[in-house]
């Protein structure tokens, strides 16, 4: 009777145990389901977080730049003196204001290195290029990584952050006043002539329409606006006081105040080259109350 009993009590444990066992283990698979679903969205949030504040960093260079490149020709125009090599010194100043931005970001655990690279003249006159180098992690987990190489084009003429022409200042006397240069020069035709202290783009970009409209030409001349040119200096070769320059250009006009038959050619490439074959002559061009004097060529391409 005794060992009846047992066996009773057995098979029921055995029983307990078969009926139990499957619930123990669904017990046991989801939670080890949900830790791993925890584990995998932790993931993905840092992973979020990591590329959020590699973009942010990202999204604010061209604003950083735009910002230097002002601060550049703003230090250059208060000191009076040209700069020995404008991109290196650009790119040195946009790779401080960066890593002033990256060094905040690591109260928040995350690494951010944003290399400037180089600094070049764009194909487009009216801008620069700036190749960087940025690569995020985060300071606990440095298996976590975003790397990115990228070339960003930055506008000298659309921004908050104006650039200033150095160049008048260091090739002939001049005062600034109205956002203008006042050249005070012997010279009867250009004896407090003006020319631009901002570069800005020409709206008129089908030049040769510049003359079949007066009210053209004195917008353009009363903004001081710059043009494409191949022979005209771009900024950077302007912050240097170069005489030639062999990137895409500028060039503006330098308006003068008496009028005389002719006299040397008011594009300002023309007037501040100094070799004797480039300082040529142009004829008196009018329109209502306003001059220029202009050679051949560049008369042809503004459609005189
Ligand atoms: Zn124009
Ligand atoms: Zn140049």
């Amino acid at each position: 009777m005794k060992i009846i009993e047992d066996n009773h009590a057995y098979v029921n444990s055995l029983l307990v145990v078969i009926i139990l066992m499957p619930i123990f283990l669904i017990i046991i698979f989801t939670i080890s389901f949900s830790f791993t679903l925890a584990n995998d969205s932790a993931g993905d949030l840092s992973a979020d977080m990591l590329k959020d504040s590699s973009r942010d960093v990202e999204n604010q260079l061209n604003r950083i730049s735009s910002e230097a490149m002002h601060n550049l020709s703003r230090i250059l125009l208060e000191n009076k003196h040209p700069c020995t090599n404008s991109t290196k010194t650009l790119r040195v100043m946009i790779q401080d204001a960066v890593d002033n931005l990256t060094g905040k970001y690591i109260q928040r655990g995350i690494m951010i290195n944003c290399t400037i690279i180089n600094i070049y003249p764009s194909d487009d006159p009216y801008c620069f290029d700036v190749y960087y180098r940025i690569n995020s992690t985060f300071i606990n987990d440095s298996s976590k990584n975003i790397v990115n190489k990228e070339k960003i084009t930055v506008s000298m003429v659309d921004s908050a952050y104006p650039v200033y022409d150095v160049y008048p200042l260091f090739r002939v006397n001049v005062d600034i006043a109205n956002d203008s240069y006042v050249y005070r020069v012997d010279d009867v035709a250009y004896h407090n002539a003006t020319s631009g202290l901002i570069f800005k783009r020409c709206p008129y970009e089908d030049y040769t329409g510049h003359a079949h409209s007066n009210l053209t030409m004195l917008d353009c001349l009363n903004n001081h606006y710059y043009h494409f040119s191949h022979d005209g200096l771009c900024v950077f070769c302007r912050l240097e006081n170069r005489s030639t320059c062999p990137h895409a250009g500028l060039e503006t006009f330098i308006i003068p105040t008496h009028r005389l038959n002719e006299s040397t050619s008011s594009v300002d490439h023309v007037y501040f080259n100094e070799s004797a074959s480039g300082h040529y002559n142009g004829t008196i061009r009018d329109f209502n109350e306003s001059f220029i004097y202009l050679d051949n060529a560049h008369g042809g391409k503004y459609g005189f």
